[in-house]
């Protein structure tokens, strides 16, 4: 399943993030959606669940920020979020824009215990 390959790319990255300190100690992993990643926030949280302990980190819970999904339009050049998945400047209402921040996936914070 998408999630899963999506959370185990995550830990890496989360063991990675930590270095030396034991997995144990980690409390929280805290990433960022956009509405263009495709994640199932809810999904991903199970995945984690399940997959968490394999990894060392049973202590710990994921976190999800949602980000708006931006865009630039190419007529008036201004920068503005997209509502409602209307792909339309809001400004000059003009329908050439570019989406420039929606699709991410990342990592943000991991917090570990000192
Ligand atoms: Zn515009």
């Amino acid at each position: 399943m998408h999630e899963y390959s999506l959370v185990r790319r995550l830990i890496s990255h989360v063991l990675e993030a930590i270095e030396s300190s034991p997995p144990c100690n980690v409390q929280e992993v805290v990433v960022s959606a956009g509405p263009l990643s495709g994640v199932e926030p809810l999904l991903v949280v199970q995945a984690f669940d399940q997959l968490k302990s394999d990894a060392g980190l049973r202590g710990c819970r994921l976190l999800i920020e949602a980000t708006d999904l931006m865009a630039d339009c190419e007529s008036c050049r201004c920068s503005f979020a997209v509502q409602d998945f209307v792909f339309r400047c809001a400004t000059c209402n003009s329908s050439s824009i570019t989406v420039t921040a929606g699709d991410e996936f990342r990592l943000l914070r991991v917090k570990v215990l000192e």
